[in-house]
């Protein structure tokens, strides 16, 4: 036993070590967003939803599928799900927080460029404000990484609750598996955006139930794995937040 300690403690020291390095071949935290948002107000529900689209999407028949599986799982939460349409980079925003990630290098010809949540969180902040709209959300299919989670690379998804806005990332939902198609793939975007929403209407907390909506996916197969609905437990749970809301 002793010596498996020592083991694990060798491996922890190459995992700082690999950080460091991945640090300075990436981006310095200096550059990291920090988020600005003058009326941050309670969630109040029900309320308006909006949906941004940062990248190559069929945005008009995604949007129309989410949203009418947003209305049936949240059913009667939203006055209107709005569709934002695209939202363009600026250059000069779009290279900010950049981080490289090398691990694929091997797979692809060249560095990923993985995009900080806080990033889309800003813009969606913004947005949300402009519209006045109670929560809103961005889906790209662009890598993204956590800004609050040193570790975590390529996020399906993230949440932030006092700013009432998420980021959902189709990139590894894209990911090729057997019987592989664009209907599966919509299916993938639709359940982590109903996930998401999920944390904005009820928590931070996963779900232990296998097939709800609201477990946490470490992988395609396990998002596969899922249903596109919250278990009776969390439904009940929905229930309960309507009811302090009295709708
Ligand atoms: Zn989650
Ligand atoms: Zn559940």
């Amino acid at each position: 036993m002793p010596k498996l300690q020592k083991y694990i403690h060798k491996i922890s020291k190459y995992k700082k070590k690999l950080r460091k390095i991945l640090n300075r071949i990436g981006i310095s935290y200096s550059e990291e967003f920090e988020l600005i948002d003058e009326t941050p107000k309670k969630l109040l529900l029900p309320c308006y939803l909006g949906i941004l689209f940062c990248g190559d999407f069929e945005i008009n028949n995604l949007f129309n599928k989410i949203k009418i599986y947003l209305n049936t799982v949240y059913d009667s939460f939203f006055f209107d799900i709005r569709n934002l349409g695209a939202y363009n980079f600026t250059a000069e925003l779009f290279s900010k927080g950049v981080k490289r990630e090398y691990k694929e290098m091997k797979k692809s010809s060249g560095v990923i460029k993985i995009h900080p949540t806080n990033k889309f969180y800003q813009i969606l902040i913004n947005k949300r404000n402009e519209e006045s709209l109670g929560m809103i959300i961005a889906l790209t299919d662009l890598p993204i990484y956590s800004s609050s989670e040193d570790n975590i690379l390529f996020l399906f998804g993230e949440t932030h609750l006092k700013h009432r806005c998420c980021v959902v990332s189709s990139l590894k939902l894209r990911e090729l598996g057997k019987n592989e198609n664009n209907k599966l793939f919509e299916t993938r975007i639709v359940k982590e955006i109903i996930h998401e929403v999920g944390h904005l209407i009820l928590g931070s907390n996963h779900c232990p139930n296998e097939v709800c909506v609201m477990r946490f996916s470490n992988n395609v197969d396990e998002v596969d794995n899922k249903s596109l609905d919250l278990c009776d437990l969390c439904n009940t749970k929905l229930l309960g937040i309507q009811d302090s809301y009295n709708f």
